[in-house]
């Protein structure tokens, strides 16, 4: 009888994975650098792995996404967990910090995210840019009028790529903005104004702490558009005070 040879085993890998392998030096260095912010051991002490926290969440709703999960990742220090979770899932959290103020332990899975969120940009963490992509045009108009979008901007033509849920919010708005007291929530041009003194001082807390260090990692070209409208404030801001400092002059 012939003895036929038994075909190699493939190795097992994730199938549906398209991350290069990533050394284990590599994912101590990114969760060291989570459990080193300072901020970590106010976000957790401890998990029951109850639910509590996935319960409330709406993220968990929509997305595949557990805060539990995440926390529990934290907890056990799975590095592959974490950096696998650091790819996509922590990206899906709404920060609504529902999480911590229903957690027994009083941890904080949203403060936990935004930690990890940090250390992915810091890392240049392949998803990150892909996740962050839709958003730049939103970043811009922050940086740039210092507000955030008007509804009426929000529709599935501008953002064919939110996919086809943006069309639920394409609705009739300032209607429904109406409804809501508050006078601020119903333009639709600019939420409000913001003082270009203030800007300029934005960029300038966003210069000192890094932000913008952190943007010019995930979109270069973002961060050049950003630069030149923050250079066009900043001179914008100093013929203002000459033009004030010569009307104090004349007033003299
Ligand atoms: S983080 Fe808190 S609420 Fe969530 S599973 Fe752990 S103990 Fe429960
Ligand atoms: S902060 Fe994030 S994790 Fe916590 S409840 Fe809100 S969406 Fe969920």
């Amino acid at each position: 009888m012939t003895v036929h040879a038994r075909p190699p085993v493939p190795p097992i890998a994730d199938p549906v994975s398209d991350l290069p392998a990533v050394s284990y030096e590599k994912l101590e260095e990114v969760f060291d650098d989570i459990r080193g912010h300072p901020l970590y051991d106010h976000e957790i002490h401890g998990c029951l792995n109850c639910g509590i926290c996935t319960a409330t969440c709406p993220s968990a709703q929509y997305y595949d996404y557990s805060p539990r999960e995440i926390v529990q990742l934290l907890w056990t220090e799975n590095l592959e967990g974490i950096y696998d979770a650091m790819q996509e899932k922590i990206w899906a959290c709404a920060q609504c910090y529902t999480c911590a103020a229903r957690c027994p332990f009083e941890n904080s899975p949203g403060g936990l995210v935004m930690i990890m969120r940090e250390v992915a940009i810091k890392h240049e963490l392949p998803a990150v840019k892909e996740v962050l992509r839709p958003f730049s045009r939103v970043l811009l108009k922050v940086v740039s009028t210092g507000n955030q979008l008007a509804p009426n901007m929000i529709t599935k033509e501008a953002f064919p790529d939110w996919g086809p849920n943006v069309a639920k919010v394409d609705a009739p708005l300032m209607v429904l903005r109406k409804a809501i007291p508050m006078p601020t929530m119903h333009t639709l041009d600019t939420a409000w104004e913001v003082n270009l003194r203030t800007s300029v001082e934005l960029y300038t807390i966003w210069e000192a702490t890094g932000v913008l260090k952190q943007l010019e990692s995930v979109d270069e070209n973002l961060f050049d558009v950003v630069s030149d409208v923050m250079e066009e404030k900043r001179d914008e801001w100093e013929e203002w005070l000459e033009d004030n400092e010569d009307d104090g002059d004349d007033e003299d």
